[in-house]
């Protein structure tokens, strides 16, 4: 089944570095300020998991890793530089960031196999034959190597989800940011998803996880960050969050989930 197999993956980065770090961001759509004071350093192969209510910044702290948002204070640092602002230094920084949302947002139209195949071959100019050969090892990672020629509206949602996974993983990414990619499933295809994003995490891959699968912030997180009102309230191991949060806010958002 899904086993760590690091080989698939390229992971170039260093344990115990940042990768990214967060600097006293703050945020603001018109008067409604959603980040504040963010401090955040994400070491190289680190899990950080995000939880916290509907509305307190989660995934526009996940865009303004990858400046698909931008800040108002503070800054990103991405490998110890600032975030190039725009052009082909910005897209080259994005490039490396993988990003999986809620919805899978692949491409309809085209098999499996192209989604996989696009990015890295119109992108990162390889080879169309590279890319296929990657690209069918990825689906066999994520357990849908039968899909390659199928479409997306073929699959069922988890394999929809894992496709996205495998999509990007193509471009060799150094960070992944889940934003909550299980909430659109059916349950039964939750663990499914949750399973290979484990297997990201033992390989060694650096994951900010947005996810209410409380399950999962234990068992792979290495760091759990509670987050309400645009701020991080509370971050530390799994085991100390869970069994001991600080904050009532906190205490009040577990008895609610769990
Ligand atoms: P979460 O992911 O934790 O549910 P979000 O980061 O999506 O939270 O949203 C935080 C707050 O910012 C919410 O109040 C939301 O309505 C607001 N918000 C998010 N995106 C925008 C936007 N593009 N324009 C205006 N307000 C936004
Ligand atoms: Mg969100």
């Amino acid at each position: 089944m899904i086993g760590p197999s690091p080989r698939c993956f390229a992971i170039v980065s260093e344990v115990g570095v940042p990768l990214v770090t967060l600097e006293g961001v703050s945020k603001s759509f018109g008067d409604h300020r959603v980040l504040t004071e963010i401090d955040l350093a994400v070491d190289a192969g680190e899990v950080v998991v995000v939880i916290g209510p509907s509305g307190s910044g989660k995934s526009t702290l996940c865009r303004c890793v990858n400046r698909l948002e931008t800040i108002d204070e503070g800054r990103i640092l991405f490998e110890d530089r600032p975030i190039p602002a725009e052009g082909r230094e910005l897209a080259h920084m994005r490039s490396r960031v993988g990003m999986v949302f809620q919805s899978f947002n692949l491409f309809a139209h085209r098999t499996i196999l192209d989604n996989v195949t696009l990015g890295p071959v119109k992108v990162l100019g390889q080879k169309r034959a590279a890319a296929e050969a990657r690209a069918r090892e990825l689906l066999e990672r994520v357990g849908i190597a039968d899909k390659a020629d199928s479409l997306p509206r073929q699959l069922s949602g988890g394999q929809q989800q894992r496709a996205a996974i495998a999509r990007a993983l193509a471009m060799d990414p150094v960070l992944m940011l889940f934003d909550e990619p299980t909430s659109a499933l059916d349950p039964e295809m939750i663990s499914e998803v949750l399973d290979v994003m484990r297997s990201l995490a033992s390989s060694g891959m650096t994951m900010i996880v947005v996810t209410h699968e409380m399950g999962f912030a234990r068992s792979a997180a290495d760091r759990v960050a509670f987050m309400a009102d645009g701020r991080i309230l509370e971050i530390a191991p799994p085991a100390t969050f869970f069994d001991a949060p600080q904050t009532d806010r906190a205490r009040d958002f577990l008895a609610r989930i769990l």
